[in-house]
């Protein structure tokens, strides 16, 4: 399997490639990076971080879903923001799971799994599930401030 990791950070990169030695690991540090590589590779999946310089993860990942491409290729969303909002924004643009950091290792190779076993009905299934989840703790969070 190959996987494309994005974000700016090293440490993430070098845990992912250590993580996933199974996979073949592409690594970008920033979203015109990661869309280079993604014109000229195919890949199984894309971890993507949100926080990045010049383009965010969500911007990148709309520019996934809307290039010819890997426009179907399954997204994992990598981030520090744990709030509902940019969950709903995530499933809203296309994300196929959203895993806070810090995670684990076991639930990084376990999201992958899962997201590269589906089939495209199944993602779309399961991303409309997510988001509808996400807009009702995204409500939630606003009506107690929590
Ligand atoms: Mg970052």
């Amino acid at each position: 399997m190959r996987v494309l990791v994005v974000d700016d950070d090293v440490d993430i990169q070098t845990m992912v490639r250590m993580a996933l030695e199974d996979c073949d690991v592409l690594v970008a540090a920033d979203g015109l990076a990661a869309l280079a590589v993604l014109r000229q590779t195919p890949v199984d999946a894309v971890l993507l971080d949100v926080m990045m310089p010049a383009m965010d993860g969500f911007a990148v990942l709309r520019r996934i879903r809307g290039g010819e491409n890997g426009a179907d290729v399954p997204v994992v969303m990598l981030t520090a923001k744990a709030g509902e909002r940019d969950h709903v924004t995530a499933y809203r643009d296309g994300a196929d799971a959203y895993l806070t950091k810090p995670f684990g290792l076991d639930e990084l190779e376990a999201a992958l799994a899962e997201v590269t076993s589906r089939s495209r009905r199944d993602r779309t299934a399961a991303r409309a599930e997510e988001l509808e989840r996400a807009e009702l703790l995204a409500r939630i969070e606003h009506t107690f401030g929590v």
